[in-house]
């Protein structure tokens, strides 16, 4: 970890920390709204806000980053995770595992949280059907702890099999914010050649997860449909979605489906809406 962060208090810790994330979080509200703006012909779903949702979702924004600020300084003034020297290769294997441990967690995260038993702490992200850039960190107060194991117990862990890179942590965590709110906007901005299921192994199209919120099952993963193809929980038609927004056809209702649309079979204990 860098001197200048060891030697500070732990309120000035509190405040690089908050300003990290909140600036994160603001830069990338304004770039998916300026998305949606920007492409209207690349909307998904032309289905109006629930009254409301705006309001609803800042208020767990708000409880999400509070609940990530006191986790994440905790674990850096506590210095429990263990950081090794800075190099290059030390960077990139730290933000490699974290890309790759972390989509694993979720995926077994979010599968739980639609665990009948767990349902009620999940409702909260899923009040928004259609997704906005806000909607992303719009969770319940269990929930964002719920995330804390892979913000932090995830790389904490880690660092007790090597020590990891202060940067590549804190690059991936950067990478992994914005991509989860930029990717919640109601836009499609990917060109065809990112849609293929090859691409999709690596990062999702936005229709992906859009489609995980107006159908509620299935499209469990974070990022990339691998941990959904690898579990059978990735919905068939979601290309044929993909191609009528990308030609300018936004999805008119939230049960839109392609050709191709079979239905998942529901995972063991699974709740419904
Ligand atoms: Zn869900
Ligand atoms: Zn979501």
């Amino acid at each position: 970890m860098p001197e200048a962060l060891r030697d500070l208090s732990w309120p000035a810790l509190a405040g690089v920390v908050l300003a990290f994330f909140v600036t994160l979080t603001v830069a990338n509200v304004a770039l998916g709204f300026a998305l949606e703006r920007a492409m209207p012909k690349r909307k998904i779903f032309a289905v109006p806000l629930a009254e409301g949702q705006l309001g609803h979702e800042l208020v767990g924004n708000v409880v999400f980053l509070g609940v990530t600020v006191a986790t994440v300084t905790g674990a850096l003034g506590s210095g429990l995770i263990r950081f090794g020297e800075e190099s290059f290769a030390r960077g990139a294997a730290t933000f490699t595992v974290m890309l790759l441990g972390f989509q694993v967690f979720y995926y077994f995260l979010h599968r739980a949280m639609h665990v009948r038993a767990l349902l009620r702490f999940h409702r909260w992200h899923h009040e928004s059907q259609v997704t906005t850039p806000l909607s992303a960190q719009s969770v319940s107060f269990v929930e964002a702890c719920g995330w804390m194991f892979g913000y932090v117990a995830l790389p904490l862990a880690l660092s007790y099999v090597a020590p990891l890179s202060f940067w590549g942590l804190a690059g991936y965590l950067a990478f992994n914010v914005s991509g989860n709110i930029v990717g919640h906007a109601n836009v499609e901005p990917n060109a065809p050649a990112a849609a293929t299921r090859g691409a999709t192994l690596f990062a999702n199209v936005f229709v992906y997860h859009a489609l995980h919120h107006a159908r509620w099952t299935g499209h469990y993963s974070f990022q990339a449909a691998t941990m959904d193809r690898l579990f059978g929980t990735e919905y068939r038609d979601w290309p044929e979605l993909y191609a009528r927004v990308s030609q300018g056809k936004a999805l008119t209702s939230l049960q839109e489906r392609g050709d191709s649309y079979a239905p998942l079979k529901a995972p063991a204990g699974s709740g419904s809406r």
